[in-house]
C-alpha cells in the first residue's frame, strides 16, 4: 500500500487494533494527523558509558547484550534481564527491570543485543534500570519475536520495529517525546511515527502552505520528529512555526480583505451631538482622545465597514471616545449599541451616559440578560425599536440574533477580551443587509505582537495619554505580618472621607467556598473597622444584589468595599483612594493593573497596597516589583507576556484562538511580519484564491463565511 497523508491509521495492518482504537479516541485518525502531532520536547539519549563506570543517578543510553532473562518476584512481579557488554560474559552487569509491562517478556531473549536508555539506580549494591526504554538492535530470526509470531500471539511493538543499528528509535539518539495517547505506550506511538515517516513516499506534497520551499517539507517533517542534531529540530520547528504564523496571518488578511470589500454604512454625517457633548463636559478631551475620535469619525464617514480596535490604558478615557462615536451614529439617524462584559459595567455605562446626555433628547436604554444563559431581555426604559435612533447599552444578550437592535449603525464592544474572538466575529457578520460599524475596546493594553495576531484584521487607534489632574498613585508591597501600620494608614484615609477597596483572590475550588471566604473577609475587616460601613461584593451575588452593593459604595453609603475580583474591570468610583490586594502574587499582572486602575480616578492621591509573603527573588515578588516600578499598562503588558510566556497569554486570555503549537515563535515579530507579508502578496495576486496552487489556502478560509451567526 502506498502511504499518503490521508491514509487512515486503521488501515495499517501492522498497527494493533486496540492501538488503532486508542488513536481514534485521541482524534488521531490519519497519517497526516500523526505527523501533525509534533514532539512536546526531545531527549538527548546519546550519552553512553561503560557499565563499570556507572553510578547512581546517571542517565545513560548504551548498547548491551542479554545474558539471562526471566520473571522475578520481590514485592511485585517483574521481568528482569541481566545485561552486560557483548563478548564479555564475566564483566560488569546491569539489571534491567520491567514492572507492569508483561509484553516486554515476549520481545526479549538471551543472546539479543539491545540499546537501552534509562536512569541508573543502585539497589542492594546492583546497578539497575527500572522500565528502561529499549530496542532490539538487529534482526534476530531466532528471537522470541518470531516464536511469539509463530504461536499466533500479538507481536508488540510491531514487527517492523527492530531497527538497523543506524536507525534507532528510542535510544542512542535524540528521541522525540510526545503528548501521551491514552491506551498506547509512548514507545509504540514513537514507533508509529517513525515507521510512517519511513514509508511515506519522498514525493508526498506538503499538507499546507509551504513557507520555505528551499527546505522541503518532507525533510522538515523528518527533522521535527527524528532530528539527527538539535539544530535540525530547531530549524524544522522554525519552519513549522512560520507555517502556523502564516496560517493565522492569512486568515486575518482574508478577513480584512472581506470586510474591506463589504459594503458598510455611512454613520458619521453630523457632528452636532458630539459638539454639544464636548461643550457640556467640564473638561476637554486629551490630545490622544481627540486624535482617536477623529480617526473613528473618518472611518465611520466612509462607506466601508469600520472594524477598529481602540486601545488605551486603564483610565485613559476610552468610554468617552466610544460615546462620541455613538453620537456620530445617532446623529446620522442610526442606532448605536454598547456591549459590556458584565451587568455591573453595563449599568455603570447606562447611568454615566444618561448623566452625560441629560441635555439631549436621545433615548437611552439598558438591555441585559438576567442570567448568563438567558437571552431574555430586561428593559430599563420603554424601548419600542420604532426606528428612532437610540443608544442601547447591554450585555452579551445583545449578541444574540433575536435581540439584535434594529437599524444598528454602530456596535461598540467594551472590554473585548471578556468576549471571544468568535463572538465578536459572529456579531459583526450576523447583520445581513445593514452591517454595523464596529469599535472594539480592550480593558488593558496588549503586547504589540498579540495585537497583530489577535486583532490583525482591525485598524487600531491608541489613546497613549492619561487625562491630566489625575491623583497620583503610589504602589507598595507589604508583608501581611506587618498589617498594623497598613491599618493605621487606612484609618487615616477613611478619616479624610476617602473610600477603600479590599480585594482577595477568588477561591477556585468551589463557589460555596468562594462565598464563604468572602464573608469571612468581611467579618475580619468589620472587626478591624467596627465604626465603618462595609459592603461585600462577590461572584455569587445576583445581578440585583451586585448592583445594590455597587451603588451603595458609589454613593458613599458604604466606604469600604470587600470584594473578589468582580471589581476588576471598568468600575469607576473617584473617591476611592486605597486598593488593598490580598495575596497579590496570586493575581496576574494585567489583573493587578486593572485593579489598580480602580483608584487614582479622582483628584486625590491614591495608594495601591500589595500584600504578599513572597520574598525578594521569588517569582511572585517579581510581579509586585513590576507593579511598584511602573504605572504604564503597555509596559506591564509586555512584562506579563515575558513572565507568563505567549502560550499562556494567547491560550487562556483570548478565547477563539485555538490550539497554539508554537507559542515561542508565534510572538516573534519577524515571523509575524514575514507571514503577514507573504499572506498579503498571495491575496494581491489571487484575491479570490482561484489558482490551483492556492487550493489549500482556499480550504483554510472556507470556514470564514460572511454569515456566521450565534443563535
Ligand atoms: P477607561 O479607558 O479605563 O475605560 P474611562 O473611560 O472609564 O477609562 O475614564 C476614566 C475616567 O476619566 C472617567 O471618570 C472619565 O469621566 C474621565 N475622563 C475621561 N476623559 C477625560 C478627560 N479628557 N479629562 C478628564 N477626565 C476624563
Ligand atoms: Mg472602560
Amino acid at each position: 500500500m502506498r502511504l499518503c497523508l490521508t491514509t487512515s491509521l486503521s488501515s495499517l495492518s501492522w498497527l494493533l487494533p486496540r492501538e488503532q482504537a486508542a488513536l481514534q479516541a485521541a482524534g488521531v485518525l490519519t497519517v497526516g494527523d500523526a505527523l501533525a502531532r509534533i514532539p512536546r520536547r526531545y531527549e538527548d539519549r546519546r550519552r553512553s558509558a561503560d557499565i563499570a563506570s556507572l553510578t547512581d543517578g546517571d542517565t545513560v543510553s548504551l548498547p548491551v547484550h542479554v545474558y539471562s532473562a526471566g520473571w522475578r518476584f520481590s514485592y511485585k512481579r517483574y521481568f528482569e534481564v541481566s545485561a552486560g557488554a557483548e563478548g564479555d560474559p564475566h564483566g560488569a552487569r546491569l539489571l534491567l527491570r520491567w514492572f507492569n509491562m508483561p509484553y516486554v517478556a515476549k520481545l526479549l531473549a538471551v543472546g539479543m543485543n539491545l540499546s537501552v536508555y534509562g536512569k541508573v539506580k543502585i539497589y542492594g549494591g546492583k546497578l539497575t534500570l527500572a522500565n528502561p526504554d529499549f530496542e532490539v538492535m538487529e534482526e534476530e530470526d531466532t528471537g522470541a519475536r518470531l516464536v511469539a509470531a509463530a504461536m499466533g500471539m500479538a507481536v508488540c511493538p510491531p514487527a517492523g520495529e527492530v531497527a538497523p543499528a543506524a536507525e534507532r528509535i528510542h535510544t542512542g539518539r535524540i528521541v522525540p517525546i510526545y503528548r501521551a495517547v491514552s491506551g498506547m505506550p509512548a514507545r509504540n506511538y514513537r514507533t508509529l511515527v517513525w515507521r510512517v515517516l519511513r514509508e511515506l513516499p519522498a514525493d508526498t506534497p506538503p499538507p499546507g502552505y509551504d513557507p520555505a520551499p528551499a527546505y522541503p517539507w518532507r525533510q522538515a517533517v523528518r527533522d521535527i520528529h527524528f532530528p539527527a542534531e538539535q539544530a535540525d529540530a530547531d530549524k524544522a520547528r522554525l519552519r513549522f512555526a512560520l507555517e502556523e504564523c502564516f496560517t493565522r496571518q492569512f486568515r486575518v488578511a482574508w478577513k480584512r480583505a472581506r470586510s474591506e470589500a463589504r459594503a458598510g454604512q455611512v454613520t458619521a454625517t453630523d457632528d452636532a451631538y458630539v459638539r454639544e457633548l464636548l461643550d457640556a463636559l467640564p473638561f476637554s478631551l486629551t490630545g490622544a482622545q481627540q486624535r482617536c475620535v477623529e480617526e473613528i469619525r473618518a472611518d465611520m464617514a466612509s462607506p466601508r465597514q469600520m472594524n477598529r480596535l481602540l486601545q488605551g490604558d486603564v483610565g485613559s478615557g476610552k468610554t468617552l471616545v466610544a460615546l462620541c462615536a455613538m453620537l456620530y451614529a445617532i446623529g446620522s439617524g442610526k442606532t448605536a449599541a454598547l456591549i459590556a462584559p458584565t451587568q455591573i459595567l453595563a449599568e455603570q455605562h447606562f447611568r454615566n451616559f444618561r448623566r452625560l446626555l441629560a441635555h439631549t433628547d436621545i433615548p437611552i436604554s439598558l438591555r441585559t440578560g438576567g442570567r448568563a444563559d438567558d437571552t431574555g431581555l430586561v428593559l430599563e426604559s420603554p424601548d419600542a425599536d420604532d426606528g428612532t435612533p437610540r443608544l442601547i447599552i447591554g450585555t452579551h444578550a445583545l449578541l444574540y440574533k433575536k435581540s439584535r437592535p434594529k437599524h444598528l449603525g454602530l456596535a461598540v464592544i467594551d472590554e473585548q477580551h471578556k468576549f471571544g474572538v468568535e463572538q465578536r466575529e459572529a456579531f459583526i457578520s450576523s447583520a445581513e443587509g445593514e452591517v454595523p460599524d464596529v469599535l472594539v475596546m480592550t480593558a488593558t493594553p496588549i503586547p504589540r505582537t498579540l495585537t497583530l495576531t489577535l486583532y490583525g484584521d482591525l485598524d487600531v487607534s491608541v489613546i497613549d495619554e492619561l487625562p491630566p489632574g489625575r491623583g497620583e498613585i503610589t504602589t507598595a508591597t507589604r508583608n501581611p505580618d506587618r498589617m498594623q501600620r497598613v491599618i493605621k494608614f487606612m484609618r487615616d484615609e477613611l478619616a479624610e472621607g476617602r473610600q477603600i477597596y479590599i480585594v482577595s483572590p477568588l477561591v477556585e475550588e468551589s463557589e460555596k467556598q468562594d462565598r464563604a471566604s468572602a464573608v469571612a473577609q468581611l467579618a475580619h475587616w468589620q472587626e478591624i473597622f467596627p465604626e465603618q460601613r462595609l459592603g461585600l461584593l462577590h461572584g455569587r451575588l445576583s445581578p440585583d444584589e451586585k448592583d445594590a452593593v455597587m451603588s451603595a459604595f458609589r454613593s458613599g453609603e458604604t466606604n469600604i468595599l470587600v470584594a473578589t475580583t468582580v471589581v476588576e474591570v471598568g468600575v469607576d468610583v473617584p473617591n476611592a483612594t486605597i486598593m488593598l490586594i490580598n495575596d497579590a502574587d496570586s493575581f496576574g499582572l494585567s489583573q493587578l493593573h486593572q485593579l489598580r486602575g480602580r483608584i487614582g480616578r479622582g483628584q486625590h492621591k491614591s495608594w495601591c497596597i500589595l500584600l504578599s509573603k513572597a520574598k525578594e527573588g521569588e517569582p511572585g515578588r517579581e510581579k509586585c516589583d513590576i507593579m511598584c516600578r511602573t504605572l504604564n499598562g503597555f509596559e506591564i503588558a509586555e512584562e506579563d507576556f515575558r513572565l507568563r510566556g505567549p502560550g499562556d497569554v494567547l491560550g487562556t486570555a483570548q478565547s477563539g484562538l485555538g490550539a497554539v503549537q508554537f507559542p515561542e515563535w508565534l510572538a516573534d515579530m519577524r515571523l509575524i511580519h514575514r507571514a503577514a507579508r507573504d499572506a498579503a502578496a498571495i491575496l494581491a495576486r489571487d484575491p479570490e484564491l482561484l489558482l490551483p496552487e492556492h487550493a489549500s489556502l482556499r480550504a483554510l478560509v472556507a470556514g470564514e463565511s460572511d454569515t456566521r451567526v450565534v443563535s
